[in-house]
């Protein structure tokens, strides 16, 4: 409920910051809970989970293989290119008036497969995990077992007696609904007002159920969440809290690790590394942005960005209250057209674990998301959904303000990556209004 006239004054006397966010100004917050890697307290996850998490992707990559033809190239593997996108940067330099130091690229998650999101990581890893779980208790398959039976008739007739449900803005639904139906079980999908037509029609296709709510994704949660788990065999995908969906997004990062490696991209002291990952609530972003913490430590600068009509992660670290507060409660509306990263209330479970992790949260507006999709299209030819270019921005917020000084750090040779979260399964029709869109913003 949106807090009264006084007590947004006074969170605004003790946060100034709260000021130009609920004016839905773009703001840059850099994190004074940033804690160098010796000093971060213990977290709920370890880097042994994180290897534990990729193992299972090995599993189950002779049942991708053999699900999905288009993983035969890659071995049953979903990932995603690092690209140079060196022909858009002297544009973005161009058009916005600063420097990149250093060079910049995409990380291409528009293009994982299947899902054509970055969903593809977290959102498959639960549901594996759960199917792999309820194989082995009940006695289907072991460890090193050939995961190809996944896709057997006795498989899918003993997932046939469970249910799965999510809620979703779009493209958490397509990902656990696709998945949870290869698989057999029955799957709904509770989705927000904001969620687009054709993501709706995709799940009914492939067999999931599609309920629709007229508010936003909060409310859609919690509906799907008391309907899911009144079946006793019911088993609620919940994105405000997930552990699963966090862990499968940290795997992203030893990917990453092996790409730099391939591609000779040095991340040390003199070659710092800065990541721009959009943010919804705050799984994906975390749980990429706690790989990269394990791997590469005090080397690795993680920034999230949100748009400034959905800052609740923003909200909820800067004013330490997390999933306690939500954009709407400063009268924030919480309307986007970047629906990956409409969320009004952060994830409990990322947040808390992100508190010491990021370096700081920058918020970009929806005209601008529209016109580097264009520019992006322009001149690199790829084509991802609004959403998905908010990390391009990042590299003007972050070396035009204090952060590099603050912490002493050489960006010469700085390699900049901005997540790019989705946009293959976008429908061409609404593909090319969303690039007419950012040309008619760019004259
Ligand atoms: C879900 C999503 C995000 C953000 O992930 P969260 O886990 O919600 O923070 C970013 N971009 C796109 C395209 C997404 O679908």
């Amino acid at each position: 409920m949106e807090l009264s006239e006084n007590e947004k004054k006074s969170w605004k006397q003790k946060y100034p910051l709260l000021e130009p966010i609920t004016n839905l100004e773009p703001t840059l917050w850099l994190n004074p809970n940033l804690k160098e890697e010796q000093y971060i307290p213990e977290l709920p996850l370890t880097k042994k989970d994180m290897y534990e998490a990729e193992k299972l992707w090995k599993r189950f990559a002779p049942f991708f293989k053999k699900a999905f033809p288009e993983l035969e190239i890659t071995n049953g593997y979903i990932e995603s290119p690092l690209k140079s996108i060196g022909k858009l940067k002297p544009v973005l330099e161009d058009y916005y008036d600063f420097n990149i130091d250093g060079n910049l690229y995409l990380k291409s998650d528009n293009e994982l497969p299947i899902a054509g999101s970055i969903k593809a990581r977290g959102g498959f890893y639960e549901v594996l995990h759960y199917a792999e779980k309820l194989a082995i208790e009940n006695g289907l398959i072991t460890y090193d077992g050939n995961y190809e039976a996944f896709l057997s008739e006795e498989f899918r007739s003993f997932f046939q007696q469970y249910s799965i449900g999510v809620g979703s803005t779009g493209n958490l639904g397509l990902s656990i609904g696709t998945m949870s139906a290869t698989l057999g079980f029955n799957v709904a999908v509770y989705m927000s007002a904001d969620a687009k037509q054709w993501k709706k029609d995709l799940l009914r296709e492939k067999g999931a159920n599609v309920y629709e709510y007229s508010g936003d994704f909060s409310e859609a949660i919690y509906a799907g969440r008391q309907e899911t788990i009144a079946d006793p065999k019911g088993y609620f995908v919940d994105d405000e809290s997930s552990k699963h969906l966090f862990l499968g997004y940290s795997v992203a990062a030893l990917r990453l690790e092996k790409q730099l490696e391939e591609m000779d991209i040095k991340v040390d002291a003199d070659n710092p590394l800065f990541l721009y990952l959009p943010c919804g609530v705050g799984g994906s972003p975390g749980g990429i942005t706690f790989g990269m913490k394990q791997l590469f430590g005090d080397h690795v600068h993680c920034f999230f960005v949100e748009p400034t009509h959905s800052p609740s992660v923003l909200i909820g670290l800067l004013t330490g209250e997390k999933d306690r507060i939500s954009v709407q409660d400063f009268g924030i509306d919480n309307l986007t057209e970047a629906d990956g990263l409409a969320v009004g209330r952060p994830s409990s479970f990322a947040t808390s674990i992100s508190e010491h992790l990021i370096s700081g949260i920058y918020t970009v507006e929806d005209d601008e998301l529209y016109k580097m999709l264009t520019m992006l299209a322009d001149n690199e030819n790829i084509y991802v959904e609004p959403s998905a270019t908010a990390g391009l921005i990042g590299p003007k917020h972050v070396l035009e303000s204090v952060y590099t000084e603050k912490y002493n750090i050489n960006t010469d040779n700085a390699t900049h990556i901005a997540w790019s979260t989705g946009g293959d399964l976008v429908p061409e029709f609404d593909m090319k209004q969303f690039y007419e869109k950012g040309k008619s913003f760019l004259v």
